[in-house]
């Protein structure tokens, strides 16, 4: 096959190569971008994840929150002028506990979250009344956070958490969309300008002179560019090899669970609900002994980590809901399809009913569970890479963790700007590959406190 010409070519057609093509095509008016893609557009990760947003983030510095409140302000007007197609809410994260000493840790997030940029916290009962949150729609809804720290508040607004939580911290500028509508409203608008779609892996970047000079693919193409995008997820640490670039990113497999609730115990109209305490499972006396027996399973009597969150999915008259918690945070390399445990489903199960009893009637006779997810492609202190890469011509936007639907939309318009030389935000220099040669960051980094990862 022969040689054809392209501005950019973006590898990778997930929601980060379709934001970056979006930006450059729509918002930057850049002709004869070319997505290229062994897959389907946003078939690998990005729609595989739980869709969620929030603008609450922890430090240091507040470039995080103002990166994805930038983020969150996209979204909403993609949201007006699309008739909310891709369905975004404000629905909140809530984060609850049962541990009254983990309460000045919920007031100390919510301060710093406020001092950050997040929006104001209101602790109940006291500052005003609380406002719960619609099921639908996204406007004319508080920011920051509210604290809430009386019983009976708890459980009239809450009826269906644990009768042991004593706090709740609602996160408000946050909640989830389709990602995949998401997604498809990018593109199409993308392509609309004239962004072309080629299914091919790409297997090669020509580098002359320390410039990007073409793109070899799959089925034979030379693409000759000067510019070329890596939006490879999971497998960016791959073609940034092919420039002889080394990125410090690591891959950690998250798996999501859907699961049918036939008996209506999961509320319609929840916010993302996150339980904040380590556990240790309730098992039957006669599994407890199966488990001891076995040294695989010994650790399913051991303490589990803090984090294991769901939340309805689909219309307010379904029954489904999600429920993720990651127990194993080892690096892996990404191989597909996953492979993950199968004790998972009832695992989460378990976990989630610490937070919402109403579910241990489905212990033992799980209906059905859907296992799915993917790689979180991270860096060590969970920010994203979006920056040019040290060949003239090539970028990164990766790095994108747990966060890459939020973060889509400011990292699509950030990588935008470096290619076209446009002015940059302020938060630019915070997601470069250079911080880690300042000695600075690395100070921090030894450091490095909360990674808000989900
Ligand atoms: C279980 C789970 C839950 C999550 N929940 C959330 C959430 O609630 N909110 C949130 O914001 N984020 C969430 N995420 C994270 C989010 O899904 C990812 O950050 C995001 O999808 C990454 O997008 P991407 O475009 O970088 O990668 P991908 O979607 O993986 O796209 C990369 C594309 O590159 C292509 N590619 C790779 N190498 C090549 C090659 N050599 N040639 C051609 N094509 C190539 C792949 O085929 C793929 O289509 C979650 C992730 C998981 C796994």
């Amino acid at each position: 096959m022969g040689k054809t010409m392209a501005n950019v070519v973006i590898c990778g057609a997930g929601i980060a190569g379709v934001s970056a093509a979006y930006h450059l095509a729509v918002k930057q008016g850049i002709p004869d971008v070319v997505l290229v893609d062994e897959r389907a557009p946003l078939t690998l990760t990005s729609e595989k994840s739980t869709e969620c947003y929030r603008n609450w983030w922890p430090g240091p510095g507040d470039a995080m929150v103002r990166f994805m409140n930038r983020s969150i302000d996209i979204l909403e007007a993609l949201a007006q002028e699309s008739g909310n197609v891709f369905r975004l809410n404000r629905r909140g994260y809530l984060f609850a506990t049962a541990d009254p000493a983990r309460i000045p840790d919920f007031t100390r997030a919510a301060d710093e979250a406020a001092m950050l940029g997040a929006g104001a916290v209101r602790t109940h009962p006291g500052d005003s009344e609380y406002v719960p949150a619609p099921a639908e729609d996204f406007e004319g809804l508080p920011t920051g956070s509210d604290l809430i720290l009386d019983p009976d508040l708890i459980r009239k607004h809450f009826p269906y958490l644990s009768e042991r939580t004593v706090a709740v911290l609602h996160a408000r500028r946050c909640g989830w969309m389709s990602a995949q509508q998401l997604g498809m409203y990018l593109l199409e608008k993308a392509r609309e300008r004239g962004v072309r779609f080629l299914q091919a892996g790409v297997e090669g970047v020509d580098v002359r002179g320390g410039r990007v000079n073409a793109v070899r693919l799959s089925d034979g193409t030379t693409l000759g560019t000067g510019t070329f995008v890596n939006a490879a997820g999971p497998f960016q640490k791959r073609v940034g090899r092919m420039m002889g670039v080394d990125l410090p990113v690591f891959c950690e497999l998250h798996v999501k669970v859907a699961f049918r609730d036939p008996a209506g115990v999961f509320p319609r109209n929840a916010p993302l609900l996150i339980w904040t305490d380590p556990q240790t499972l309730s098992w039957s006396a006669d599994e407890r002994a199966v488990f001891a027996a076995s040294e695989e399973s010994q650790s399913l009597l051991g303490e589990f980590p803090a984090g294991v969150h769901a939340r309805p999915e689909g219309a307010v008259a379904g029954d489904v809901f999600l429920g993720l918690w990651t127990y194993h945070t080892d690096p892996v390399e990404p191989v597909f399809p996953l492979r993950h445990d199968p004790e998972q489903p009832e695992i989460v199960l378990r976990g989630l009913a610490t937070m919402l009893p109403g579910l241990q009637s489905y212990f033992g006779r799980l209906p059905r569970p859907v296992t799915d997810g993917g790689y979180y492609a991270k860096t060590q202190e969970n920010r994203p890479l979006v920056c040019p890469l040290p060949v003239t011509g090539a970028y990164l936007i990766g790095g994108l963790s747990g966060f890459g639907i939020m973060a889509a939309c400011a990292a699509g318009e950030l990588l935008a700007a470096y290619v076209t030389g446009s002015p940059l935000p302020s938060y630019a220099p915070t997601f470069r590959l250079e911080r880690y040669e300042d000695p600075e960051y690395q100070k921090l980094l030894e450091n490095w406190g909360a990674s808000g990862q989900l």
